[in-house]
């Protein structure tokens, strides 16, 4: 299949990788060029604008920050026509960014409007998943559609769950999140309790992984350098899930809240601690460093 892969950052790339490896025709365009070189290495075409990328495209995939980027990109922005306009009658768009359902929903029907189908899938699994193929998409959108997405969405994800109409992905994503956010939070404090007493972090997670404690931070990304080799604590904090997109996804835990008017007291917690995390300047890392706000430094 010729596909459009748009947004090629640390959860981008590998994805389009991984629909290179599995015989697809892969026209990738980020802002970045090293993040398109990434791509390239493996056997995907670089283009020289997104609206190269969709040249012919039948399915085009966006793995964008935030609603802003994916909004100005579909829709354009500050007088620039908006990719749609690019994009083959009869092509299908699949939208993984983590974005508010508002964005999918306003972007699907100016899709509709110009025959073009739209589903939104965000992903879970972190940048590991990425790599491995193995994400869980979270889908919004007709059944038509999804089947239509679903041979693409299997090259790169091991679990694909259908939530609902279009924006129902962005919810199950937002509400997911927030618990991670959470978890994140609740999981440093432990160990940097543990630590603060003179505990080995190594030994106190094992304990809590395999107690009632147990939680995806202690299986997958542990937040103290050198307990897991490969979570971004151990890379100095990079190369995972920045501060910042979390402090967005709990920004929208947040406004969707209180749209519905629903009760998120640790959701509300987690958010300031991140907003605070971020302003103290670890925007740029990973979020797992919120392990720093709680541990004496020096
Ligand atoms: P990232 O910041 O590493 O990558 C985003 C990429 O988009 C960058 O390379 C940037 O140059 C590019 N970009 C921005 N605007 C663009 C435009 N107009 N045209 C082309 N490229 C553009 O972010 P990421 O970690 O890959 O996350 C992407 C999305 O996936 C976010 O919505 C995030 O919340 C979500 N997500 C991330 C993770 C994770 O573990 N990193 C996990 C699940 C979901």
């Amino acid at each position: 299949m010729q596909i459009a892969f748009i947004g090629l950052g640390n959860m981008g790339a590998p994805m389009a990788i991984n629909l290179v490896k599995a015989g697809h025709s892969v026209k990738a365009f980020d802002l970045s060029q090293d993040a398109v070189a990434k791509v390239v290495a493996e056997g995907g075409q670089a283009a020289a604008s997104a609206q190269a990328a969709v040249q012919g495209a039948e399915a085009v995939v966006t793995m964008l920050p935030a609603s802003q980027h994916v909004e100005g990109l579909f829709l354009g922005r500050d007088g620039q026509p908006g990719l749609l306009a690019s994009i083959a009658k009869g092509a299908l768009v699949i939208d993984s960014s983590t974005i508010a359902a508002a964005t999918s929903q306003k972007v699907a029907k100016a899709a509709e409007a110009a025959g073009i189908a739209f589903i939104d899938a965000p992903v879970s699994g972190g940048t590991g998943g990425a790599i491995a193929g193995t994400l869980t998409f979270m889908v919004g959108g007709s059944n038509a559609d999804l089947e239509r997405a679903r041979p693409l969405l299997e090259k790169m994800g091991a679990n694909i769950f259908h939530a609902g109409s279009v924006g129902a992905g962005q919810t199950a994503k937002i509400c997911n999140n927030m618990l991670l956010g959470i978890l994140m939070a609740g999981t440093s404090e432990a160990i940097a309790l543990g630590v603060a007493n003179g505990l080995d972090p190594k030994v106190l997670s094992e304990i809590m992984r395999r107690s009632s404690g147990g939680n995806w931070a202690l299986e997958k990304y542990n937040p103290f350098p050198g307990v897991h080799e490969n979570a971004p604590a151990s890379k100095g904090y990079t190369g995972g899930f920045g501060t910042d997109l979390m402090l967005k996804d709990l920004g929208l835990a947040q406004e969707n809240a209180m749209a519905v008017k629903a009760a998120t007291p640790l959701g509300g917690l987690a958010r300031a601690i991140y907003a605070a995390h971020s302003i103290a300047g670890h925007g740029g890392e990973d979020f797992s460093s919120v392990i720093k706000m709680l541990q004496k430094q020096g």
